[in-house]
């Protein structure tokens, strides 16, 4: 089978290995479709120089061959959650597996390939990260299902209830899958355009009830004052606009609000956080990693009962043999998802 290997800056290379084999409590999964997330645009860009990886995590694949009784069977349609977990640490036992203890204790051998591997033609998949998806919705849509998944769960860091209004910086593909989440929450909902936007004018696909194309904090609640009729958001998730966007959030959220790090930041900016005003205005400042396996449940479901639909929200598709390529589109587009198309390509 062909499988992408990125192999240093600006690199991938499409290599030979042999087939998999189905362990037990396994399934043996043909991938069809890999979305290409930030995580991969970093490895390939040498910001995260983690030589040699098998990068892919947002999968969707058709079932090869799995043991008789599985939940699936030949020919389904699958999404496929790689995340690693061990099931039984501490984290996993309490439902937060995407912290797992085993898996952050484990760093990867620099010697040998290493990662989730979803740009590989061929993957076996423990059975209980295989979700069946309706046969009618696409099996690039079925690949979505991951950063929906870690979508919902940044959401539930929030946990808005049914009208509240949530602000969502950056108007991305993450941000836009936030605003379609919310919505399937029945929250109202309002966008921020942040300057990643002036540089990537986005394609809003999605678009939230209302706009501001300002992080200036005075500028925002202005607006909510007079297009919304609020004073405040109930909750606000920064996916774009490194620090200045938490900043800014911390001074939008009303009283009893919440303030959600979906973003990888990886420079504070000088940030300064006023813990009296966390204090008196109980204001919660929370990150949200990845996605547990309650979380790829409820996206599978969402997604497969067109609850949620993503499809608006993919790019350019790429061949196998194009996926430097790909990379390089990615890169330049980040606002809709790219995606590897591994089904047509020989074995
Ligand atoms: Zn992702
Ligand atoms: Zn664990």
């Amino acid at each position: 089978v062909r499988r992408a290997v990125f192999s240093g800056p600006f690199s991938v290379e499409v290599q030979h290995a042999p087939e998999p084999v189905r362990g037990d409590g396994q399934v043996l999964v043909a991938v069809e479709y890999c979305g290409i997330c930030t995580w991969e645009q970093r490895v390939f860009r040498g910001v995260r120089p983690e030589y040699p990886l098998l990068g892919g995590h947002e999968v969707s694949g058709r079932v090869l061959e799995a043991r008789p009784g599985a939940h699936v069977r030949t020919g389904d349609l699958v999404a496929i959650s790689l995340v690693p977990r061990c099931g039984c640490c501490s984290y996993c036992a309490r439902g937060s597996d995407n912290l797992c203890a085993y898996t952050s204790a484990h760093p990867h051998d620099p010697e040998s390939a290493h990662g989730p591997g979803g740009l590989s033609q061929v993957l076996s998949v423990n059975a209980g990260d295989v979700y069946p998806i309706p046969d009618g919705i696409g099996a690039d849509v079925a690949a979505l299902v991951e950063p929906v998944a870690c979508v919902l769960r940044s959401l539930s860091r929030g946990d808005p209830r049914p009208g509240d209004l949530v602000a969502v910086f950056g108007l991305g593909f993450t941000g836009q899958l936030h605003v379609m989440c919310a919505r399937a929450q029945k929250c109202r909902t309002i966008g921020i355009l942040t300057d990643r936007e002036r540089a990537w004018p986005a394609e809003v696909r999605i678009a939230p009830d209302s706009v501001v194309a300002s992080t200036d904090s005075a500028t925002i609640l202005q607006h909510l004052r007079e297009d919304v009729g609020e004073s405040g958001v109930d909750v606000a998730i920064c996916t774009r606009g490194e620090s200045a966007s938490v900043a800014c959030a911390l001074k939008i959220v009303r009283p009893g609000g919440k303030v959600i790090v979906f973003q990888s930041i990886r420079d504070s900016g000088g940030l300064t956080i006023d813990p009296s005003a966390l204090r008196s205005r109980e204001i919660s400042l929370v990150g949200s990693l990845s996605h547990g396996r309650e979380d790829f449940a409820r996206a599978a479901a969402l997604v497969g009962g067109r609850e949620v639909d993503p499809s608006g929200l993919i790019g350019r598709r790429f061949p196998l043999h194009g996926v430097q390529e790909a990379l390089e589109f990615a890169v330049r587009n980040p606002n809709l998802r790219t995606m590897v198309h591994l089904r047509d390509a020989d074995r």
